[in-house]
């Protein structure tokens, strides 16, 4: 029997207790800043399963790494969830889960709970088969606080390991079993316009701060229009998507307005050109713009603080990582793998989009489940993606 063959019947040997160790991390809430319990429940697996390290570092998320040498690879998924919304459009509990049609239900199954689970059981399988001849390095991260600034938990441990070390991150994210390469960069920005209150009864003796914006806004539409298209990643988009203004009643004029943008970036766009674009405008001539910062401190206490900025990034079709990464999925499955790319974004902004580590997603599930009340994760899928974390590693040698 080849290795692939094995790595698929220790899969499906392993396949109850992948469930029942999902089922137990969608059982611990865990939304961005409440990971502690999680994280302690993911450590305890890896030493269980015979990991040759495994902490949690100072900022909260749990590592695990499993042989030494080269390649040297590394595994994420993030463990904190964002909350479940309204819990009566639920018809289940969405902590207790529920399987159901060959699926576990619940809150964070599909984003990103099951990314640990398959990416820890595929290195337990790979040790199985490979024994002292364990034939890389490989780390699998389980990072903190994605929901709230996707790519800063794990552009922490990245930086601390040295980025220079690694040779491909592969995100577990979902991507439906497909080999994804990319997705669009983001930005949060806040334009302010300010003006002069006065009784509004005589609105000529003040300056509105809301009509110094309104100009902006209507410029802000039609830009939309214009911004660049990629063959891959499709169209940049801009939108506000929330107003303010300060002012001491209804009968005063309004003394500062700000807007709040989503800036979403495709290829040839970044922090600078998003920025200029808005600068130029003729009606934003007077009015401030710059982009939200980042700083609420993770559940051990320490804040990381950045700039909500988060570059797009693409790893090219040819690239050695997409290459085994196929080359694995033939191997195990007799068929060719679709890639693809992400519509919503993920921690490769900082492994890839910041500090240039090669990176690619492979999760089980599908996007359009994620934040949702229909969160789940088929055990097939769980199944397939277990597979391809246990056989990529032998794709270097
Ligand atoms: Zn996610």
């Amino acid at each position: 029997m080849n290795q692939f063959s094995m790595i698929r019947n220790l899969v499906k040997e392993n396949s109850q207790s992948m469930t029942n160790f999902l089922r137990d991390l969608i059982a611990i809430p865990s939304t961005s800043g409440n990971e502690r319990q999680v994280a302690q429940r993911i450590l305890l697996e890896m030493e269980n399963l015979g990991f040759d390290e495994a902490y949690i570092d100072d900022y909260g998320s749990v590592i695990g790494r499993m042989g030494r040498g080269k390649p040297c690879l590394l595994y994420d998924g993030h463990i904190d969830t964002v909350d479940v919304a309204d819990p009566s459009s639920w018809d289940f509990d969405p902590y207790r889960g529920k399987i159901q049609e060959g699926y576990i239900w619940g809150r964070g199954a599909s984003d990103n709970k099951a990314a640990p689970v398959v990416q820890i059981y595929g290195l337990k399988i790979l040790k199985e088969i490979s024994g002292e001849a364990f034939p890389a390095t490989v780390y699998v991260v389980g990072s903190v606080q994605e929901e709230a600034c996707d790519g800063l938990a794990l552009g922490h441990v990245i930086r601390q390991r040295g980025s220079d070390i690694i040779d491909g991150v592969v995100l577990g994210e979902c991507t439906g079993c497909k080999i994804y390469r990319g997705h669009r960069g983001r930005m949060e920005i806040m334009v302010s316009t300010s003006g002069v209150s006065a009784h509004a009864s005589a609105p000529e003796r003040g300056e509105n701060a809301i009509y110094n914006m309104a100009g902006v806004i209507r410029e802000i539409e039609e830009l939309n229009h214009r911004l660049k298209d990629d063959p891959f990643l499709g169209k940049g988009s801009i939108a506000v998507t929330k107003i303010e203004c300060d002012t001491d009643s209804i009968n005063c004029i309004p003394y500062g307005c700000r807007i709040y943008i989503d800036r979403r970036l495709t290829v040839g766009e970044d922090r600078e050109s998003a920025l200029r674009e808005i600068r130029s405008l003729s009606s934003a001539k007077k009015a401030d713009v710059k982009i939200l910062r980042f700083n609420d401190p993770s559940y051990t206490g320490l804040a990381l603080e950045q700039e909500k900025y988060y570059p797009t990034w693409v790893l090219p079709e040819d690239h050695a990582l997409v290459h085994n990464a196929v080359k694995a999925y033939k191997n195990l499955f007799g068929t060719d793998p679709q890639i693809g790319r992400w519509t919503f974004s993920t921690n490769g902004v900082s492994s890839m989009g910041e500090l240039g580590v090669p990176t690619i997603g492979f999760g089980p599930s599908l996007e359009e489940y994620a934040h949702s009340n229909q969160d789940r994760c088929s055990v097939e899928d769980l199944e397939t993606a277990c597979s391809f974390y246990a056989a990529l590693p032998l794709m270097w040698g």
